[in-house]
């Protein structure tokens, strides 16, 4: 395909120079000496132009999306409808709360709405993201041992974590100590006993973990950890696996951050924007950022003078338009949310026993949303698991998540949401299928895939400091 400036044929919709040059009043030494080199086509070139961009790209309206730990559930279109009221996208951050009581009145029941699915007591709407929201619950934590004047430098981490839980708790100045996990891929509980001592300010966890299998041991982990006066952080990135069957506060976290962008349906391919809210026990709701959302019975407010307030941790309430989207898909969904962690749950359950037999599955228990292959039995014969994403993207489906978590050896994590019928669910079944026989009979077809997207097999490492496609295509 061509770039637009090599489309560019002089035949433009709107003529630039000549506007300049009737611009009489500006100093001559602030104007252009020559033409400004921008590609010229008419309107309906340049519609098609981008039209055709957007047909190369994949997107969940065009197929099979099962990236793991992601949550690329369908984001239904009437939620963007509604993010884009203009009383919501016209709406100055700074008006005073008495011009913006819609505005404030829609956080103050999201967060009502969130206090309800997490079973904690406060809740902030502001941070941006799943990462931002750990980092705003790490600061929490440090305040919290601060006021308490305890020296707490630790915080423990399972070996299966995502990557930024150790580096959020970095970034607020912890030291990372890892958990190993035992051979049902949970945390070692012992393993966990010999970590512990007046260091320790808190664990990070998310349930059910990296392997979508739940953590049975979560009430006595939480137990141990009180105990020793920690406190638990719930990463909230799979809560898709189990809203209305059990909550954070239940399993006997202090601190949990949601991904509305992941679990609360909008849409985030591409990265954002996104929106990570924490929610707090009783005990920490002074250490919110600021301002909080507050109802007094008849008027919504911005509350400023939390005792023990953390700060802001973005600039005025979050991504709003995000929780918009959230808010609508929540009163959608209504008690129907943990319908859909439950078809979320049997979706994977399901496609788990349809490819154990072709794929390694190392830990084979029973899964909540999501599941780990791995890719060893295809390694065999030369075909990585890199090669089966690559290959999956010729049978119009996105890769699955690869090589996270890193205690699978060649990981595939698969997560087909509660979105997916059976149809779509047998027709990847049959596609892994292929393509496990593939790996036996025909390798050197895995081995160069994709044959049919529009940018081929690319060299990763300059993929990644080169991003030129034309330049990178092997
Ligand atoms: C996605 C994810 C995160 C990070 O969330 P972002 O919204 O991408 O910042 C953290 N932990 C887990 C397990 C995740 O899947």
């Amino acid at each position: 395909m061509k770039t637009i400036f090599e489309k560019s044929n002089g035949v433009s919709g709107i003529n630039l120079s000549d506007e300049t040059e009737n611009l009489s009043f500006f100093d001559e030494k602030f104007l252009r000496k020559s033409p400004v080199n921008l590609p010229q086509l008419s309107e309906l070139e340049v519609l098609r132009h981008y039209k055709e961009l957007s047909d190369k790209n994949f997107c969940i309206e065009k197929g099979f999306y099962p990236l793991g730990s992601c949550t690329m559930k369908y984001n239904p279109k009437v939620n963007e409808l509604l993010g884009n009221l203009e009383g919501f996208t016209c709406l100055h951050p700074l008006a005073d709360d008495e011009d913006c009581q819609g505005a404030l009145e829609l956080m103050y029941k999201l967060q009502e709405a969130l206090k309800e699915v997490t079973g904690m007591d406060a809740v902030t709407l502001q941070p941006a993201a799943g990462a931002h929201g750990e980092l705003t619950g790490m600061m929490i934590i440090k305040k919290y041992f601060e006021v308490k004047g305890e020296k707490r430098t630790k915080v423990i981490i399972p070996d299966s974590a995502h990557g930024t839980n150790p580096a959020s708790a970095h970034a607020c100045g912890f030291d990372i100590v890892h958990v190993a996990s035992n051979e049902k891929g949970q945390v070692d509980v012992e393993a966990l006993k010999s970590l512990l001592n007046d260091d320790v300010a808190a664990i990070m966890m998310t349930n059910p973990n990296t392997l979508g299998i739940f953590e049975e041991n979560v009430l006595e982990i939480s137990d141990l950890m009180h105990k020793n006066g920690s406190l638990l952080y719930y990463d909230g990135a799979n809560f898709n696996a189990v809203m209305g069957y059990t909550n954070p506060k239940l399993m006997g976290f202090d601190v949990v951050h949601l991904n509305l962008h992941k679990t609360f349906a909008t849409p985030h391919g591409g990265g954002g924007p996104g929106a990570g809210p924490v929610a707090v026990v009783e005990a920490l709701k002074e250490f919110l950022p600021v301002p909080v959302v507050d109802f007094n019975g008849k008027k919504y407010f911005r509350k400023y003078n939390l005792s023990h307030s953390i700060g802001n941790v973005k600039g005025f309430y979050g991504n709003f338009s995000v929780l918009v989207k959230a808010y609508a898909y929540i009163l959608m969904m209504g008690k129907n949310l943990k319908r859909a962690s439950e078809d979320a749950v049997l979706n994977a359950n399901y496609l788990k026993e349809k490819l154990k037999e072709a794929y390694l599955l190392p830990y084979d228990e029973p899964c909540m949303h999501e599941f780990v292959l791995s890719g060893d039995k295809q390694k065999e014969n030369g075909v990585s698991t890199l090669n089966i994403a690559k290959s999956l993207m010729d049978e119009n489906t996105h890769p699955p998540t690869v090589y996270f978590p890193l205690i699978v050896h060649e990981a595939i994590m698969i997560e087909p949401t509660e979105s997916e019928n059976k149809e779509r669910l047998d027709d990847f079944v049959n596609v892994m299928l292929k393509i496990a026989q593939d790996a036996k009979t025909n390798p050197e077809k895995l081995i160069s895939a994709p044959h049919t997207t529009p940018v081929k097999r690319v060299d990763e490492t300059n993929a990644a400091r080169h991003p030129d496609l034309k330049f990178i295509q092997q």
